[in-house]
């Protein structure tokens, strides 16, 4: 099992987007997934039609008082499974921050998940901000994704969230950790902006960047509301393709290294 983190500590940028999508179109490809809601705000668990849930949250898993295996719920969709989130998630921001092994909490606890070999890819829907949610997941993680907005504000921030990676790898929590891939979203083929910050990354990030850039859709935008995926919500759309297209680079890649580490 591969624990991806998909991460930037910048709002509104795609993260849970790219989260639930990459999820469920690597589920649609056989992929077993397991989706961990980590952001209180729960827009990952709403947006695959759940209701945010305090008692079925990663909070007990994290503060030590249950296994995470206990907060699995399935899905619609086959393949994928969910640990959602709800507000009290919140609260564990402070009873972490308390512990000295706060860094340290989640990985232990995907240990022990992993030993279960019952899924090959873990994805981690991350809050917006650089607190201990945040980074609990990244040294949870053995690779990053970072949905990054076609806008030069998108920019600055990516270089921000590549020094995070660094400090997590140096502090030894998870010196293995990997920046897997940045990913292009929102794109707008109109402007010559969008062109010219996926040109700038690429520059920076050739290996990194993936080919696969995700447009600005009103269908992306909108599947949310109605709880959807956007596989469900208009799987033959521009958005839907994009999104697959990143799936099957994502498996590519991983495939290139032998494959999921189980
Ligand atoms: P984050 O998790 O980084 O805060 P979201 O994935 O929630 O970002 O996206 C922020 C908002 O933009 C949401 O309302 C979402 O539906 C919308 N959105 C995300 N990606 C796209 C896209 N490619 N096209 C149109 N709207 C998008
Ligand atoms: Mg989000």
């Amino acid at each position: 099992m591969n624990v991806v983190a998909i991460a930037n500590q910048k709002g509104g940028v795609g993260k849970t987007t790219t989260a639930i999508s990459l999820s469920a179109a690597l589920a649609e490809l056989g992929q077993r997934v397991l989706l961990l809601d980590l952001d209180p705000q729960a827009n990952a668990t709403s947006g695959l039609g759940v209701e945010p849930d305090s008692e079925g949250s990663m909070y007990y898993p994290l503060i030590g008082e249950a296994k995470i295996q206990e907060k699995v719920i399935p899905t619609r969709i086959e393949n994928l499974s969910l640990v959602p989130s709800g507000m009290d998630l919140a609260g564990v921001e402070i009873e972490l921050a308390r512990s000295d092994d706060h860094l340290t909490r989640l990985r232990k606890l995907l240990t022990n998940l992993k030993r279960g070999k019952k899924y090959d890819y873990c994805i981690l829907d991350t809050p917006p901000s650089l607190g201990v949610l945040m980074t609990t997941s990244l040294a949870a993680a053995d690779e990053v994704i970072i949905p990054l907005q076609c806008e030069w504000f998108g920019l600055e921030g990516l270089a921000k969230i590549v020094h995070v990676i660094e400090q997590i790898r140096e502090s030894g929590a998870a010196p293995k950790l990997k920046l897997e891939g940045i990913l292009m979203t929102m794109f707008d083929g109109r402007t010559n902006l969008s062109r010219q910050v996926v040109e700038e990354v690429s520059n920076y990030f050739p290996d990194q960047l993936y080919q696969s850039v995700i447009p600005r859709t009103i269908r992306i935008g909108e599947a949310p509301s109605h709880g959807k995926t956007i596989f469900e919500h208009d799987s033959s759309g521009i958005g839907a393709q994009a999104y697959r297209s990143a799936a099957q680079e994502f498996l590519i890649r991983h495939s290139n290294v032998g494959g999921p580490i189980a």
